[in-house]
């Protein structure tokens, strides 16, 4: 799978040479709070890349301590260097994958997922058609009520993960345009994501429903897709690019005020598509057009003069940064702007409410033990506010904190800061 761009796909020196090895991201580091193992945090990580970049092999361990990392960049908010181990640890990931030949199983469903599941929306239509039987089977609350899970080991956890589906699926609204709700000040585009569609789909509705509120026209462009995300944490990148040319041509030219996502950890990359068609002659410009007109919905209402006509929504709220907000995006002020504008909600803080939560893409299902400890101490956290909400601002993060409500929690309930507005604004 790969392209004529693959001999970039690799840890840059410039990107390297930032590094100073002062060890002020090691307490920012999830993973090295949980181990206290310099190779597995920040500066260790970065030592290894160094080595690798000087010719050393890329031995196992190198692949395990890169894998075990979470991606949640907060080792680049507390970089004094300006060191972007974001990039750093996706290019990493990238020359693994070119490099390393894993075994003809991993090699099978990885190229299912990336390159078949996330990319159709017939697929995704038939397995989310799956877990809704199961669902609606009651199968699902019988392994989940009964303790059932805890005899299944790691498949029991990752039953804990599994993204719920909501018929009828968002996919039927791609293309379809919204008009706003009185006056018309923006036109927006709206990204529906890949899974959101299926797993998702009452939080896009939501989500289009505020921007109607707030005087957008929403157009849900045709052609768009997958997001490539996952397939940058994968380290799979050369699909990656093909999925950005997609989405820059489905929506680039629809003269848009703004392109919007719901989800924190998408958001990331489509802003970084700059980065990734950078040394793409034919769509480096149009990528970085693009990356400049991508906000998160919450960045881009918390920037706007938000409709105050909502009712009293008496609630005690906490809010969970999501790593890709926070630290890939440097939005945590209006995420928090939006919470304080509702009226009757009462906002708690929770300790280091940006430190990961574990879910981290597919992380928690890969590197599901490391993820479910992260989650554990999310709890604590969580807990000691006692409100009765979790906030956050991204549906993988939601589902992760879903199962920490249920496994460590006092059954919090998990909402999108978006449907918490379209709550407020119900009936208005
Ligand atoms: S990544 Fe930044 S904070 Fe961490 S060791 Fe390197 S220079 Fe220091
Ligand atoms: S991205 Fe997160 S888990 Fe990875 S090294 Fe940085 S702080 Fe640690």
């Amino acid at each position: 799978m790969a392209d004529s761009f693959v001999s970039f796909d690799k840890p840059q020196q410039a990107d390297l040479d930032r590094c100073v090895h002062c060890g002020l991201c090691l307490n920012a580091c999830p993973t090295y709070r949980e181990l206290g193992v310099e190779m597995d945090s920040p500066r260790g990580r970065i030592y290894q890349m160094v080595q690798v970049a000087g010719g050393a092999p890329i031995s196992p361990s190198y692949v395990e301590h890169i894998e075990l990392c979470l991606a949640c960049r907060a080792c680049e908010t507390a970089c004094p260097s300006g060191v972007q181990y974001g990039r750093l640890v996706e290019a990493a990931r990238a020359e693994i994958e070119n490099r390393v030949q894993r075994g003809p199983l991993t090699r099978a469903l990885r190229r299912f997922v990336f390159g078949k599941l996330l990319q159709s929306p017939g697929w995704m239509t038939a397995a989310g058609a799956a877990a809704y039987l199961y669902q609606a089977s009651r199968l699902q609350a019988i392994v989940r009520g009964s303790g059932l899970w805890k005899l299944l080991g790691k498949l029991g956890r990752l039953e804990q993960l599994s993204p719920p589906a909501e018929p009828p699926f968002f996919f039927d609204k791609i293309g379809k345009t919204f008009p706003p709700e009185g006056q018309r000040r923006y036109r927006v585009a709206f990204l529906a994501g890949c899974i959101a569609n299926v797993s998702f789909a009452r939080l896009n509705e939501a989500t289009v429903r505020v921007l109607q509120k707030n005087g957008c026209e929403i157009a849900v462009p045709a052609g768009q897709g997958c997001c490539g995300a996952l397939h940058m944490h994968a380290g799979i990148r050369a699909e990656a690019r093909k999925l950005a040319r997609a989405n820059i041509d489905a929506v680039l030219d629809g003269g848009f005020d703004a392109i919007i996502t719901n989800a924190a950890g998408c958001g990331s990359t489509l802003k970084e598509y700059h980065e990734l068609l950078e040394h793409d002659q034919a769509y480096a410009e149009r990528a970085r057009r693009f990356s400049a007109l991508m906000k998160d919905v919450t960045e881009f209402l918390g920037s706007i003069e938000l409709n105050r006509n909502m009712r009293p929504v008496p609630v005690t709220v906490t809010y969970q940064d999501s790593c890709h907000l926070a630290h890939g995006q440097k939005v945590r002020v209006q995420p928090r702007r939006l919470l304080a504008a509702v009226p009757g909600l009462q906002f708690r803080e929770m300790p280091l409410s940006d430190l990961c939560c574990g879910s981290a893409g597919i992380y928690n299902v890969v590197e599901n033990e490391m993820a479910m400890a992260v989650l554990e101490k999310k709890m604590q956290h969580v807990n000691s506010t006692n409100a009765e909400v979790i906030a956050t601002a991204n549906p993988g993060c939601m589902l992760q904190l879903e199962a920490g409500a249920r496994l460590h929690g006092r059954g919090q309930r998990v909402m999108h800061v978006v449907e918490i507005l379209d709550d407020a604004y119900r009936g208005m």
